[in-house]
């Protein structure tokens, strides 16, 4: 990146780019973009010609594009450009009891999954540090707006986050060390990717993981998480395994409910059997699949749903149900896309 953004630089960079004057300064513009979430304008303790200096060098790395707000207020989805011209997508989700900050890591993704519409998009690049920290921080003003303090980050946005792990690990110590979210309120969700598990088991912050499992045989995942031809899924348990002895953390599994492919009673099996297989629990969080334009199969429909949740607490595995927030403006799991125009995958009979 040529220009260098303002949640981009370190604490030390930043001291280095201020040079001479007070040493107190860094520590002002610090806590005044990471506790304050100012804009230059808002930074009132310091001198005009600093502020005009923060403005005119260090730009915001996101430009807005849109902002949607669901039917009852309480998810709002904000589009982005980035620089280059790129587009990504960010979730504020406003609950009685918190306010989670869902954020893209990645510009597209390059996993492939045939139901997500960022899968079907494609990848165009990484998000960087900065990129990642400025989601967070332009939604916690807006939550600060609505009264609101964000509590939680998911990073369950567009990409991948483990294909992208330096800028999502150099991301979650800003949010954790600067911005003062405790790690067990941030989580990172995968599809998968080994190597990236280990890495993510060694970071000094103690995330939550969250592996997007689907299918609990190697068939069926190959086709939904094209991923798993690269990392099976024994392989994957006995990642997860590691993880979970390594860290007492909490370990979930994510399963979008797609009728009659992965909603069966002997899915109910291969999953439980998955689950009571691993050290510690593991939690599965369900959630009806999402209908997207480049994927014509519906989600389990809602008895059914309960049906496969019923079915999984009486084989002994926690599992809920996650609500699909953000419907109605194309929030919900899997469904950002960033406005691109995805091309369905439609079965075409010939003439
Ligand atoms: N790449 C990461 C994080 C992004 S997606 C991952 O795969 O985990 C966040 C979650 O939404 C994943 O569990 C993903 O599989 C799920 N998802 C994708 N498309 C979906 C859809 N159409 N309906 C419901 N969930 C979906």
């Amino acid at each position: 990146m040529d220009v260098l953004s303002r949640y981009e630089l370190s604490k030390d960079d930043l001291a280095g780019w201020l040079g001479d004057g007070p040493r107190y300064r860094a520590q002002q513009v610090w806590e005044a973009l990471y506790q304050h979430f100012a804009e230059p304008a808002e930074m009132t303790t310091l001198p005009k010609a600093l502020r005009s200096r923060i403005e005119a060098e260090l730009p915001p790395a996101l430009t807005p594009v849109t902002e949607q707000v669901s039917d009852r207020g309480d998810t709002i989805k904000f589009l982005w450009e980035l620089d280059g011209g790129a587009r990504i997508e960010t979730v504020l989700m406003l609950y009685p009891d918190r306010v989670t900050v869902c954020v893209s890591t990645q510009a597209g993704c390059a996993m492939a999954c045939g139901f997500c519409a960022t899968g079907q998009a494609g990848f165009t690049r990484q998000l960087s540090v900065g990129e990642i920290v400025e989601q967070v921080v332009r939604a916690a003003r807006r939550g600060r707006d609505l009264g609101r303090r964000v509590g939680n980050i998911v990073f369950m946005g567009m990409g991948e986050p483990l294909a992208n792990e330096p800028a999502v690990h150099g991301a979650v110590q800003r949010l954790h060390a600067d911005i003062g979210i405790s790690a067990r309120h941030l989580t990172v969700s995968t599809v998968g990717i080994i190597p990236g598990i280990e890495r993510l088991a060694a970071w000094d912050e103690p995330v939550n993981l969250a592996v997007s499992l689907h299918a609990a045989n190697d068939a069926l995942r190959d086709e939904l998480v094209p991923i798993n031809r690269r990392y099976p899924l024994d392989d994957l348990m006995t990642a997860c395994a590691s993880y979970l002895e390594r860290r007492s953390r909490r370990l979930s599994f994510e399963w979008a409910l797609i009728d009659g492919v992965n909603d069966r009673l002997q899915d109910v099996h291969e999953l439980a059997e998955r689950c009571l297989d691993l050290p510690l629990a593991a939690h599965v969080n369900l959630i009806p699949l999402n209908s997207t334009p480049g994927y014509p199969t519906r989600g389990t429909a809602p008895e059914g749903v309960g049906r496969f949740r019923d079915a999984l607490v009486r084989l002994g595995v926690n599992a809920t149900v996650r609500s699909n927030r953000g419907n109605d403006i194309d929030a919900a799991c899997g469904q950002l896309a960033a406005g691109q125009s995805v091309r369905p995958v439609t079965l075409r009979r010939k003439p």
